[in-house]
């Protein structure tokens, strides 16, 4: 795609975001009264709304009059948003899972999916299931992936290369899965990983809604977490702010895939459990099983989920110490496990926390099910996508000139 095509597109998607803003603040509104409030040139209004017409991101209504309908002419009609539209995807690629969320241009979530990956696909393959999940998707619930304005994309691990400072690096994997989707739907592609994701799910719609300062620990087949820190999302100088589960919890223990010793991803997630489960004599077949035995209370089972929840327990109280949170909310798994795993990790930030505040920090189990992760990408959307509108409209264009010449600087009328 050349710059100038590029710049075209995005002064597009700048237009098109404020006028479905404009229908989402507003409710249905005729041509002329989202003429009058967003600022536009009929032109280019009538342009942009006949694009959203054909392309089902809002439709077309008569009015609703109060009066007696007009004798002559045809009937005031206004524009409203598809209820039925994808505008913004939300998809969570895991190991073994692809989860979707899909969101409509009036940010409510309209559809959610999930099907299995096998394990070993690489990212080619993870990209193509993940696209045949969003079109089943779309194509079960008659869902119109016309309007799409964006793709928020969860990934496990490392998303950012860790060896460089500039966020816009990603590594080969997350690169190669991110550009097949936003070449697929022609779209822009928000990527992060999904443990992050999940802690922002939790934020805007779980455990920890409305709270600025929280500490998110994710816990299953690996470790992984999030702190939000004054209501951000931390990513830090390299990507791997908040990746609890690489904190070295034993600098003499087992080297971790990270390069570390001793993680804490190594010594508490499910196939660590799994393990120590078995050196204690009892056998477990997967991750469902080893919960439903502790839940059941086989004293082996439970001994090793308070153990693991002691360990995470002394981290997350080290970080409460630190961030000083509103709440820990535990997702995952464990978090099911109230008496074995919520219980103990309340008692050790309670013991290992001086001041008073930190004593009685809330621990709480999610509230959001296994998509929270594509939950929380379609929350990345609608967190970003207004800011980088903001951007684009104060940016002047490159590119600066459209076929009949005339100027292309902001998002308002030419
Ligand atoms: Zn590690």
């Amino acid at each position: 795609m050349t710059e100038r095509t590029d710049a075209l597109q995005r002064l597009r998607r700048a237009n098109e975001a404020a006028v479905l803003g404009e229908l989402r603040r507003s409710g249905a509104l005729s041509r002329g009264e989202l003429k009058a409030r967003v600022g536009l040139s009929r032109t280019t209004l009538f342009a942009i709304v006949s694009d959203l017409l054909e392309r089902k991101a809002v439709i077309e209504q008569p009015a609703p009059d109060p009066e007696e309908p007009r004798r002559r002419g045809r009937p005031a009609l206004e524009i409203a948003l598809n209820a039925r539209g994808a505008e913004l995807i939300g998809i969570d690629v895991q190991r073994r899972r692809i989860h979707v969320v899909m969101a409509n241009s009036a940010h409510e979530i309209v559809g959610r999916y999930s099907v299995p990956v096998p394990a070993d696909s690489g990212a080619t393959e993870r990209a193509a299931h993940a696209i045949a999940a969003v079109e089943e998707l779309a194509g079960r619930q008659n869902i119109s992936l016309a309007p799409v304005q964006g793709i928020g994309l969860g990934l496990p691990g490392f998303v950012q290369d860790p060896a460089s400072a500039d966020p816009r690096n990603m590594t080969p994997f997350a690169g190669h899965v991110a550009a097949a989707l936003g070449r697929h739907f022609d779209a822009p592609v928000l990527t992060d990983n999904n443990s992050r994701l999940a802690a922002l799910a939790e934020v805007t719609w779980g455990a920890a809604r409305g709270l600025d300062n929280t500490v998110h620990l994710g816990w299953s087949q690996g470790v992984g977490g999030g702190l939000v820190v004054n209501g951000q999302l931390v990513h830090g100088a390299h990507g791997v702010a908040g990746e609890i589960g690489h904190t070295s919890c034993d600098p003499e223990g087992k080297p971790c895939h990270c390069g570390g010793r001793g993680c804490l991803e190594g010594l508490i997630s499910m196939p660590a459990l799994i393990a120590a489960c078995a050196e204690r004599g009892v056998t477990v077949q997967g991750t469902a099983e080893l919960v439903a035995l502790a839940a059941e209370g086989r004293p082996e089972v439970a001994d090793v989920f308070r153990t693991a929840a002691v360990t995470a327990g002394r981290v997350l109280a080290s970080l409460a110490a630190q961030v000083d949170p509103e709440c820990v909310v535990i997702y995952g798994e464990p978090a099911a496990l109230d008496d074995l795993v919520l219980a103990p990790i309340r008692e050790v930030i309670a013991a290992l926390s001086l001041p008073s505040a930190l004593r009685t920090i809330e621990v709480r189990g999610s509230e959001l099910g296994a998509d929270a992760a594509a939950l929380g990408a379609v929350a990345l959307l609608l967190r970003t996508t207004g800011q980088d509108l903001a951007e684009l409209l104060d940016r002047p264009v490159p590119g600066s000139a459209v076929e009949d010449g005339a100027p292309l600087t902001t998002g308002a009328a030419r």
